[in-house]
């Protein structure tokens, strides 16, 4: 189909693209790599007025290690992520960036548009619940820092008001003894998750767990945290009996729906099994 008729602005400043949803709230949309949104206008199951488009704000395109934090730029591509050295020391991070779609995909699509679409089989959302990343959004007025754990509503929903540009991805830069996996299963190379992990632990010197964040992709309604499981994990050793209460906590806390991905019991199977991959990934990695 063809897109609807829509006006369409490329800003060359944050503030005018800012400037562009205030004056025309409701009706403007923000176009980033446009790999979520294109088809959307094509199905005609988004019809903005406007399309604001941030190809231009190159200012938000960047990965940098400051105050205790990873920032990523909005705009830095999933290609960008994979490529980056600090990204790199995230196993968690770096898993799920090499797992996206295609070349194609991850050379336009981009962190920033991939956490606001809220996709519930997305990969990043999982990836910043586990990590327990912010994401800042800005309008005219202010800034706001928001937790992942409160930022994905419901399914396409987000905490992010439609004046707002979402400007920066933060995460705390873990401790020593931290590792993270991100492991995701897919009916073919290049697709979204039937059913994906992301684990991250921290171990002390005893080899117990002092910090976990677990949560799943493409299973719900919306990605979301497996709070059962952080809590099996949470003082605990690497042992069978805990990847199989991480399984079990997995594999019930979820609520997926039959589709072509496949039935219900397959993906509950898959879930418990994508998470216990990634947390053996991740404890190997933690030096567990
Ligand atoms: C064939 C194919 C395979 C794919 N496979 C995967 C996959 O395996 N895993 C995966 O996670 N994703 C996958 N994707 C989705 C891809 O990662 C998209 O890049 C991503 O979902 C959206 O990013 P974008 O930059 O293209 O955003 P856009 O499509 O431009 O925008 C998406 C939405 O976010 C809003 N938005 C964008 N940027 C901002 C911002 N800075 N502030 C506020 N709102 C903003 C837009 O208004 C729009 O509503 C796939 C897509 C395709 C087409």
């Amino acid at each position: 189909m063809i897109p609807a008729a829509f006006d369409y602005a490329r800003p060359s400043s944050l503030d005018e693209a800012l400037r562009l949803l205030h004056d025309r709230e409701g009706e403007a949309k923000v176009l980033a790599g446009g790999y979520s949104l294109i088809p959307l206008l094509r199905y005609r199951l988004a019809q903005p007025g406007l399309l604001v488009d941030i190809g231009n704000l190159d200012d938000l395109a960047y990965v940098r290690e400051a105050g205790g934090q990873l920032q990523i730029g909005a705009r830095t591509t999933h290609h960008q992520l994979e490529q980056s050295d600090l990204v790199q020391r995230s196993g968690l991070w770096s898993d799920a960036a090499g797992g996206i779609g295609d070349p194609q995909v991850r050379n336009w699509g981009t962190l920033g548009g991939s956490v606001a679409h809220a996709d519930p089989s997305s990969d990043w959302p999982a990836v910043l619940l586990a990590s327990r990343a912010s994401v800042v959004v800005r309008d005219l007025k202010r800034e706001r820092v928001i937790p992942a754990r409160e930022f994905f509503l419901d399914t396409f929903v987000t905490a992010i008001e439609p004046t707002e540009i979402l400007t920066e991805i933060r995460v705390p830069l873990p401790p020593p003894g931290t590792g993270g996996a991100y492991a995701k299963t897919e009916r073919k190379a290049g697709d979204f998750a039937t059913a994906a992990a992301a684990v991250q632990v921290t171990v002390d010197a005893g080899g117990a767990i002092t910090a976990a964040g677990v949560a799943l992709s493409a299973v719900s309604e919306t990605p979301f945290v497996v709070v059962a499981a952080e809590a099996a994990l949470l003082g605990a050793h690497a042992s069978p009996e805990l990847e199989s209460s991480v399984r079990r906590a997995a594999a019930e806390g979820c609520n997926p729906t039959r589709d072509g991905h496949g039935p219900v019991d397959y993906k509950r199977a898959m879930a418990g099994e994508m998470a216990v991959r990634a947390l053996r990934r991740a404890l190997a990695r933690a030096g567990a």
